[in-house]
């Protein structure tokens, strides 16, 4: 016996109940003992940041993880299912200070960096906690008591010995540079963390316009344009465009010609005649001013697209300025502090924000004349990708990686990639080719301590291990609880050089560092004997079980075979673990890369908590269910942002109910024949062309999810999946229930069958519904359906399954020819004209009972055709010579060409291109799509419409009996009111038949009885 299904399934109990199953019975345990040994598929984790609740965007990427890692099992092979926890770093930092109310760095250091540490550590095992259990919910596989994590002493001593290899090329020097920086953070940023679009926003500044008075031309000035009034204090020059024509107004200012076409100006000169020409700066009665002598630079990049052809220079709050400033030697003014605060220098202006600074600065600037115009501009402008701080400029130190040398080998390295979908493959080659030097230094606490120790003697100590370091360490030695500060920080070296005892710079590393070495870390890259539970050192101690292996197993399972992570992963996590593993190997860490756009909400827009758009993973899992999600998340295409929302996941509930019913099906009627399978006879050997086309189309099937799984395509997966369970139910169910009926063995066997392959194909998407089912269907097989292997079919016939797919588009065809006639589909009807379909030819009888006509006929439909342009197709792709095309259509001036294509004015029309209408003869209901066309005689005679009152009494009857709550067994004695005698005389035997009648009796209204 076989379980009856309810109506509809309760996703979310379905999941809690097999979870429950899969825990008690050791499914995954068993799985992967199943494997050991098997060939290998390497899968390397990209860690997640264990910082707050898991999101529905998680939730997308930990699917497509464990969509191929259960395929890969299920195609037997052994694999690494380390998850990896992201646990240091400024993310972890942001939120901690929030949490503990710490407003800036000087406040954390009030605090206690020790405690600080610890502080970020407990948030880091509080939520990377809380985050397992999601993931478990959510169907994920994984090894959950032996994550990564990149806070260890053990990740930390790896990416301490690839600095060390990279100082020992050359490539690791320290930076006096401008960087974008973050006030409230008060750190600099590098150019990966912050290329993001979502890291710039629109904002509004102020906008002014400044008269810079010339000092040798009396009553004239240059006039800048500058949206940042806090850096005007420390202008040191004005940038002029060499080629370009400056004019002087009448009112003397000084402006690009091409910024005002319609000023009128008393002299113009070219702008390298202006070069060298001093002003009297906005602010030279400054402490910081004193000294600095203002002068016209010439610069070609200067814009004559916005402000006034003339740029303000100041080299300490700008990039391009602080290049200028080498290039011609000017004086670099630093205006603020880490904080963003004015300095001291700047007198009346000291300890304002930058943004407080505007009001008087622009107050002075018309106090003395200088302010032309005053206003403001929104614009876009950059925020810290991580506490959303609108960014400044800043000169400091930081220490880079050059990027120069690896370039190259980055880019050889990426090109024996196979990027999924293709296209990311170039993305990743532009952002190689563009990249920066890698700033890896952060002035922040709890991250990476960067192993430097600059000596005075000039001599750059790095240290490349723990064991190194307390070789050479001089004091601090016993103190060190874990490699982070406050702790390193007291550990002095002695300088290789001279002797000394040296400090480690305070800085901390780049996050992307901890990430990018875990190819290394966590293998056990040069780790000469296996060390058991050895991974989890230092902060991580006590969160995780895992193993530091040795270097054969490092061997065995580098590169990965795949890694797949957001597209945006593209600047971070994909070129940080190249970058890291060229240059400690010399090539790629992984083979293959899945990637994927964001998540967004179903009507296309960002899920903010603001809008209140946004869906928490927990809720999304509760009332939609895992199963679910999953479908949504593997039905899109990874290349465009992905929609989520409860009425998509309504929809795919529905969509699911086709496949679910047909299982009902099968259980509500073997139940009744006491039909019992068999796993190990799985394919029946049937000779009814119905179940050979079934059992065809189930190996179609399974091969097109296969070869969609093995080029990591879910999206073809589902379609492959849902055409078939359209196939399996409203084709071969349909075309055969009353062989069920009937007790027919061959389709018991034949549908069982497809719904067990149908199971295992589908087990990687939904694994919680297809277990549930499979335990129910299978009753001498493997426990689960994860146990099972993939299927193995043979090739299918595809001759046979095209045919038939013919004759279901003429089916679908002539239902909606009967649709446009207003005739009722049970009322049967004379003949079906088919055109363009002769593969179908042998298909007649079926085609004339799925339409109920009494006659097929194959051959040519008369029917008028009429083609109309599908404007928002060709329009774009034919432009101005669509209104002939729209002409010559009109005029019935085209050839039809094979498959559903024309020929019009010399052009080929394509059968999307094209609208086609077709009027049939008088009495006749025609339809038509891509060179198949069906014509319905639609005249009916006094036969005809008897029969279909026939068909009307048999659903009517048959709708009663469920009504009654009769049994689908149950025999009835059948009444009928006297209008429809003349129906029971012509047809009392069938109807009987049909509705299970053991008589039929004219009487006063419709009933039944059970006899
Ligand atoms: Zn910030
Ligand atoms: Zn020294």
């Amino acid at each position: 016996m076989f379980q009856p299904l309810p109506k509809v399934p309760d996703h979310p109990a379905v999941e809690q109940e097999t979870l429950a199953w899969w825990e008690e019975a050791g499914i995954f345990d068993k799985l992967r003992e199943q494997n050991r040994g098997g060939p290998t598929f390497s899968f390397m984790d990209g860690p997640i940041t264990a910082n707050n609740p898991a999101g529905v965007h998680h939730g997308h990427g930990r699917t497509l993880k464990d969509v191929f890692q259960r395929y890969k099992a299920l195609r037997g092979f052994d694999q690494r299912y380390q998850n990896g926890f992201d646990s240091q770093g400024l993310w972890v930092e942001v939120e901690v200070e929030k949490s503990l109310g710490l407003g800036s760095k000087r406040e954390i250091e009030e605090y206690g960096l020790a405690a600080f540490a610890r502080a970020c550590r407990d948030r880091v095992a509080h939520y990377s906690e809380l985050m397992t259990r999601q993931c478990i919910r959510l169907g994920q596989w994984m090894d959950w008591d032996n994550d990564y994590y990149t806070f260890s002493d053990t990740n930390i001593e790896y990416i301490w010995r690839f600095l060390k290899a990279i100082h020992e090329k050359g490539w690791l020097y320290k930076g006096h540079r401008s960087t974008q920086w973050c006030p409230r953070c008060g750190t600099s940023l590098s150019q990966h963390e912050q290329a993001g679009e979502e890291n710039y926003v629109e904002m509004e500044h102020p906008s002014l316009y400044v008269r810079f008075p010339l000092r040798e031309r009396k009553g004239e000035a240059l006039v800048v344009w500058t949206t940042t009034p806090w850096t005007l204090p420390a202008n040191v020059a004005a940038a002029v465009r060499p080629d370009a024509e400056y004019g002087l107004t009448n009112d003397g200012r000084w402006v690009a010609v091409a910024r005002y076409p319609d000023e009128e100006f008393v002299e113009t000169k070219r702008g390298e005649q202006l070069v060298g020409w001093q002003y009297g700066g906005p602010f030279d009665e400054l402490e910081a001013q004193s000294g600095v002598v203002h002068r016209v630079i010439p610069w070609d990049e200067v814009s004559l697209d916005e402000g006034t052809g003339i740029v303000h220079i100041a080299p300490g709050a700008g990039s391009e300025d602080f290049e200028l400033s080498r290039v011609h030697d000017l004086p670099v003014l630093a205006p603020i502090d880490e904080a963003g605060r004015m300095l001291a220098p700047y007198g009346p202006f000291a300890g304002l924000t930058t943004v407080e600074v505007a009001e008087p600065v622009t107050a002075a600037l018309r106090e003395r004349g200088l302010l032309v115009e005053a206003g403001t501009i929104t614009h876009r402008y950059p925020i810290c990708w991580r506490c959303k701080t609108p960014l400044v400029f800043r000169v400091v130190d930081d220490w880079f990686i050059s990027a120069q040398e690896i370039r190259r080998p980055m880019l050889d390295a990426n090109d024996t990639v196979e990027w999924t979908p293709p296209q990311y493959k170039k993305r990743m080659d532009d952002w190689l080719r563009n990249m920066g030097d890698w700033n890896i230094s952060r002035k922040r606490y709890f991250g990476l301590p960067l192993p430097f120790y600059p000596c005075e003697c000039g001599h750059l100590n790095v240290i490349g291990s723990k064991a190194e370091l307390e070789q050479r360490a001089v004091s601090g030695l016993d103190g060190l609880e874990e490699l982070h500060r406050p702790w390193i920080d007291a550990v002095q070296i002695r300088c290789a050089e001279c002797d000394r005892a040296v400090s480690r710079i305070e800085e901390v590393g780049d996050a992307w560092l901890d990430a990018g070495i875990v190819h290394f870390s966590t293998l056990g890259w040069q780790n000469e004997t296996w060390i058991e539970h050895g991974y989890a050192t230092g902060a991580s101690a006590g969160l995780s079980g895992a193993d530091l292996p040795d270097h054969a197993y490092w061997e065995k399972w580098f590169p990965a075979d795949w890694v797949s992570e957001m597209r945006e992963q593209i600047r971070l996590w994909f070129y940080s673990q190249c970058f890291m593993s060229v240059a400690l190997t010399g090539r790629s860490p992984y083979r293959r890369v899945l990637t994927y756009e964001k998540v967004y909400d179903e009507h296309g827009k960002a899920m903010h908590k603001s809008t209140g758009n946004a869906i928490e993973l927990n809720d999304a899992l509760d009332r939609m269910g895992a199963d679910v999600m999953r479908w949504l998340y593997c039905a899109q295409s990874p290349s465009e942002p992905l929609r989520f929302g409860y009425a998509l996941a309504d929809d795919v509930k529905r969509r699911f109910l086709t496949f679910w019913n047909s299982v009902s099906f099968f259980v509500e009627y073997a139940n009744i024949a006491g039909f019992t399978p068999s796993f190990s006879s799985l394919e029946p050997r049937v000779s009814a062309p119905l179940d050979r086309w079934l059992v065809e189309r189930t190996h179609a099937f399974v091969r097109d999810a296969e070869s969609a799984y093995e080029a990591y395509d879910t999206v073809s997966v589902m379609k492959a999946y849902e055409s078939y369970a359209d196939a399996l139910s409203n084709w071969y169910i349909r075309r055969s229930r009353r062989r069920f009926w009937n007790d027919e063995q061959d389709a018991f066997a034949t549908l069982w069958y497809a719904l067990v392959q149908t199971l295992r194909t589908l087990a990687p998407v939904m694994p919680f519904i297809t277990d549930h089912l499979w335990r129910n269907l299978v009753q001498d097989g493997p426990e689960s359906v994860h146990l099972a292997p993939f299927p193995e079919v043979a090739q299918p016939d595809r001759a046979l399954l095209a045919e038939i797919d013919e004759v279901r588009r003429v089916v679908t065809l002539a239902h909606q020819a009967r649709a446009s006639s207003g005739l009722k589909l049970r009322q049967p009807l004379r003949r079906l004209i088919v055109e363009g379909a002769n593969g179908a030819s042998a298909h007649a009888d079926e085609i004339a009972d799925e339409v109920r006509a009494k006659a097929v006929e194959f051959g040519a439909v008369e029917s008028q055709l009429l083609v109309k342009p599908n404007l928002p197709v060709l329009g774009p792709r034919l432009g101005k010579e669509l209104p002939a095309i729209r002409q010559a259509l009109q005029a019935g001036e085209f050839e039809e060409l094979e498959g559903g294509r024309f020929r019009v004015a010399g052009h080929e029309l394509e059968p999307n291109e094209v609208l086609v209408e077709r009027s049939g003869r008088e009495g006749f209901a025609v339809a038509s799509e891509s060179g198949l066309t069906v014509a319905l005689d639609t005249e009916l005679d006094d036969e005809l419409l008897l029969e279909g009152r026939a068909y009307d009494l048999i659903r009517t009857v048959n709708q009663l009996r469920k009504d009654e709550g009769l049994q689908i067994m149950d025999r009835i004695v059948l009444t009928v009111p006297a209008s429809e005698r003349d129906v029971v005389e012509a047809h009392g035997d069938w109807v009987a038949r049909e509705v299970l009648a053991t008589e039929i009796r004219i009487g006063d209204a419709l009933g039944v009885e059970k006899s």
